[in-house]
């Protein structure tokens, strides 16, 4: 059977991992949450003190991390590793949020991402999401999908699944996070945000879970097996 590359690409607290992981599973693909990547990225270099504003330095520290996804067969997700760690979970707190947008606007980042993540989609049967995946990573993607939803929508989402982990995080953090990264990702440089003239916008502030899956199979499917 045919296999294709699904791009899911938008603003931040979309639900784009959560389509993502449904499509993966539905297709028998391989899912690549390429924001996690930018996350494990950050995270490093703020263990190991790297100023990133300064080219060299973090060109030498790229060079110290391996980024690995690891299938973890008990809650069926490709957890991601930082040199051997899983981190999967800690690269979800607030802390990262805060400053993943900076690091992944600096251009060494973006290609030490970048070159894996092309690698990953060199067999198909892959479905990557993140901001520059349909426009830089795989502009031959057979389906391109450009997520988006009401901002009080994306906010109280985020906010509920970072409360359940930590009760002290507030509403107001969680919305100045994220239009703080919404206009660094869209305004930076190296590869903004912005949605690839053939992808398929899905607005899904009214629709549930069920009902955006059901429609992006849909497209895969008509692409996988075209008339
Ligand atoms: O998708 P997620 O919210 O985990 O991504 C975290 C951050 O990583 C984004 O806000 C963005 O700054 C960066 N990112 C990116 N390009 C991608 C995926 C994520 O710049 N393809």
């Amino acid at each position: 059977m045919k296999r294709i590359i699904i791009t899911i690409d938008g603003w931040s607290s979309c639900g784009k991992s959560t389509l993502a992981k449904q499509l993966a599973k539905a297709l028998d693909y391989l899912y690549v949450d390429s924001g996690a990547m930018y996350r494990a990225i950050t995270l490093y270099f703020l263990r190991n003190h790297i100023d990133w504003t300064d080219k060299k330095e973090v060109k030498q520290a790229l060079k110290s991390i391996n980024l690995e996804f690891i299938f973890n067969p008990k809650n069926k997700i490709s957890e991601i590793y930082l040199n051997g760690e899983n981190i999967e979970y800690l690269v979800r707190e607030l802390i990262i949020a805060e400053k993943v947008s900076d690091v992944a606007a600096i251009r060494e980042v973006r290609e030490f991402a970048v070159t894996q993540q092309k690698k990953m989609g060199v067999k198909k049967g892959i479905v990557m999401d993140g901001r520059d995946i349909g426009t830089v990573v795989f502009p031959k993607a057979e389906l391109k999908i450009f997520m988006n939803a009401d901002n009080a929508v994306r906010v109280q989402r985020r906010f509920k699944e970072l409360y359940e982990k930590n009760p002290n995080v507030t509403i107001e953090e969680v919305k100045d996070n994220l239009e703080m990264r919404d206009y660094i990702d869209s305004h930076r440089k190296e590869s903004p945000l912005k949605k690839a003239e053939d992808a398929i916008t899905l607005d899904n502030t009214d629709l549930t879970e069920k009902q955006q899956f059901v429609k992006a199979l849909a497209w895969a499917r008509e692409r996988i097996h075209p008339k």
